[in-house]
């Protein structure tokens, strides 16, 4: 059966609960849910009657295709001004000789490692120290440009760019622009966490509040940079902080569409002062992901980062809504093994997530950061595929 097959026999099932019935009704003829909606998915919807929803919303705008990149990442400090209790990566600043500090150079070096390799992004975040302030960011994103030109810099969060502004004394606005013009071309979707204060304020509670996030993603939005977001789940939030997560997202995107991708982030319990705190199943995982593909019907990509849920989950969400599995990374990020995440050395070759892709059925296409397609590798067969293999049998008995 295929995905509006499935759909269509989950309607006619009579003992569907009627609640239930009327969202996939409403999933087939493509109308938006409600809040009440959302909250009722959460609470009532298991995991498979959610992923026949997700997967038929995830074909419905990509057919097959499964996405990724080749990145690499920066993370120029782990050393940061503020207490996030969820953060296992962070040290504060009292703690600075444990942890990490860049200049320019240090992050030029790890630039021009990747001069002969076909990588199109680089991604760049990690904490907020006064150092990496407004000069220090717009000399880095300079210089990479003029050694690069091509190679897109995704950089940043809100969180950093908050402290940043304030203490350069620039409006959002007048910040975003002047980064844009020193070569900045995009923007992560971190630091977004759970977006009602209620969590917010147990959680992270002295980083830039949630309209001071969407605020700094609506004006990048209208400087015709494109962005992406997060949401931190599975920790002490309810199902209904979720959906207002997701409802605060939807409606700035109805407003500019400047976002690309929502990417679900699984909170990890590992070395952070939430330790108490147990994760969530990957079932749940998955009912996430599903939830967030039928919530966010005006987001384009749903985005699992394998990194931090394991090659194995990433393959199963991609029958759960998710059509990107992010990139080749290369080692270069410490956020999700520091945080306990399965993953302890993030690296896997473009053959590699090729494979990932292809044995669960799915298209594999390597994207850039704007989702311009760089290689379709359905039938791309890789060069040490075509050579002759040699194998030698042992030899018994000489
Ligand atoms: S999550 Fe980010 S802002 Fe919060 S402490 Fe960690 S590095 Fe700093």
């Amino acid at each position: 059966m295929d995905a509006t097959q499935k759909l269509n026999f989950l309607i006619s099932n009579k003992n569907l609960d009627s609640d239930l019935r009327h969202i996939a009704e409403k999933v087939r003829a493509d109308q938006r849910i409600t809040f009440e909606e959302g909250v009722m998915l959460y609470e009532k919807g298991e995991v498979s009657y959610l992923g026949v929803l997700a997967n038929y919303i995830r074909e419905r705008k990509h057919g097959n295709h499964t996405y990724f990149n080749r990145n690499f990442h920066i993370e120029p400090t782990n050393v940061c001004v503020y207490d996030c209790k969820f953060c296992s990566y962070s040290r504060m600043i009292k703690e600075r000789e444990e942890g990490w500090e860049m200049d320019v150079d240090a992050m030029m070096d790890v630039v021009k490692k990747y001069d002969n390799e076909p990588v199109t992004e680089v991604h760049i975040t990690g904490g907020v120290v006064p150092k990496q302030n407004l000069a220090f960011y717009a000399e880095f994103f300079k210089r990479c440009k003029e050694h690069r030109p091509e190679l897109h810099i995704k950089g940043l969060t809100p969180v950093e760019y908050y402290y940043i502004f304030k203490k350069a004394k620039l409006s959002h606005y007048e910040g975003m622009k002047y980064l844009k013009e020193c070569g900045l071309d995009s923007m992560p979707g971190g630091g977004a966490e759970i977006f009602h204060p209620e969590i917010r304020e147990k959680i992270a509670h002295d980083k830039c509040t949630a309209d001071q996030w969407l605020d700094i993603h609506g004006q990048a939005h209208k400087l015709g940079m494109h962005t992406n977001a997060t949401m931190l789940y599975g920790h002490i939030e309810e199902f209904w902080h979720r959906v207002d997560h997701m409802e605060r997202l939807r409606q700035l995107q109805d407003k500019t569409s400047g976002f690309q991708t929502f990417i679900p982030l699984k909170f990890r319990n590992k070395d952070n002062q939430m330790e108490h705190v147990s994760e969530v199943s990957v079932i749940e995982d998955l009912r996430n992901y599903a939830i967030a593909r039928i919530y966010l019907d005006n987001f384009s990509h749903i985005k699992a980062y394998w990194a931090m849920i394991s090659r194995e989950t990433a393959q199963l969400s991609l029958a759960y809504g998710v059509d990107d599995i992010d990139g080749t990374l290369d080692d270069t990020t410490k956020i999700y093994s520091m945080a306990g995440a399965e993953e302890q050395i993030p690296a896997m070759s473009t053959k590699e997530l090729v494979q990932l892709i292809k044995n669960v059925g799915r298209h594999p296409i390597e994207r850039d950061t704007l989702y311009n397609v760089v290689t379709d590798y359905s039938d791309y067969v890789f060069e040490d595929d075509t050579k002759k293999k040699y194998y030698s049998l042992p030899v018994i008995n000489s």
